[in-house]
């Protein structure tokens, strides 16, 4: 006799479980794949507003008060503010999901791995390996090639790679939202390792403007990994073709790539025009637009994945 069982927890079923493709489900992991979780999105918009008033505030704050520190103090409050907006998303983490808990420990766990991957491969791939920093900005066209060949798509892959050999394959990572939680916690923590290094490797930083260089980093590095994480959520729920993951990375590299371009000439441009040595404010704006726009984008998408979900089972 055949024997089917859930695809996420393994508890043997009857053969009239639910099932999408080849996969079955039991009745509570059934039920988990056709929600949405308002409530986890509008935290992601609150998160993303509260991150951009952050930035906002500390670097308006820290330019009228102009604190005279030595070079170590300076090093301190950098590496502090670089620990804010990944601080700032466990918090509301953690409060959301009084709810409908997750394991924190895998969540901190993919968050920690992200960033190990960040300090011990990416950053010396680009500098050493690929010494990105000599040759990246000198035309439009090796800017656009180079950040999304070379910086997009090795970011995004350690970023995937921390969430697709840990966690991805155990029985917690259960609902299509995942996908994008763990994305989102392995974008953060690659982010903050980048955002330490910048500052550790400046010696002492302008805090006002570190204020929103790290926030910049954060907001766009975890919404490359979220659009990641959403590919990742569905080809572990429901038969995708081959190239689906592939697809998502590639989207992400792209995005990741075209967003630092647009970066750099943004602040470049403001530069010339206000005769400051660099403009941050446009980077923040933009930042901030890339991550709604992704929520926006990611929800739509988990929407429309759970209609066809439920219209699917209805037919059955
Ligand atoms: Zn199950």
């Amino acid at each position: 006799m055949e024997t089917v069982s859930c695809c996420v927890c393994q508890e043997p079923l009857a053969g009239n479980a639910p099932h999408l493709g080849n996969r079955a489900y039991c009745a509570e992991h059934w039920a988990k794949l056709s929600q949405t979780r308002g409530s986890v999105w509008r935290s992601g918009v609150i998160y993303v507003v509260a991150v951009a008033l952050f930035a906002l505030a500390a670097a308006l704050l820290l330019r009228s008060l102009q604190p005279q520190l030595s070079q170590g103090g300076l090093m301190v409050a950098g590496v502090a503010l670089a620990l804010v907006p990944a601080a700032l998303w466990l918090a509301f983490f953690y409060l959301q999901d009084r709810l409908e808990p997750e394991p924190k420990g895998y969540v901190l766990g993919v968050f920690v791995l992200g960033a190990l991957l960040a300090a011990a491969v990416s950053i010396p791939l680009m500098r050493n390996l690929f010494s990105v920093q000599d040759w990246l900005g000198q035309s439009l066209l090796v800017d656009l090639l180079g950040s999304i060949l070379i910086v997009g798509f090795i970011q995004e892959f350690l970023k995937y790679a921390a969430v697709r050999y840990s966690v991805f394959n155990s029985a917690e990572f259960d609902e299509r939202l995942d996908g994008v939680l763990y994305g989102t916690a392995a974008g953060l923590g690659f982010a903050t390792a980048l955002n330490i290094y910048y500052v550790v490797s400046s010696g002492g930083v302008n805090l006002s403007m570190a204020a929103i260089q790290v926030t910049v980093t954060a907001l766009a590095q975890a919404s490359f990994a979220g659009i990641t994480g959403y590919f990742l959520g569905r080809a572990k729920f429901e038969e995708e073709p081959v190239w689906w993951l592939a697809a998502g990375l590639t989207l992400a590299a792209t995005l990741n790539g075209v967003f630092h371009v647009l970066l750099g000439n943004l602040v470049r441009s403001g530069s010339a025009l206000s005769g400051q040595t660099i403009n941050p404010w446009l980077g923040l704006i933009l930042a901030t637009v890339l991550a709604a726009a992704s929520l926006a984008v990611i929800l739509g998408l988990m929407r429309r994945a759970s209609r066809l979900t439920l219209a699917g089972a209805d037919m059955a």
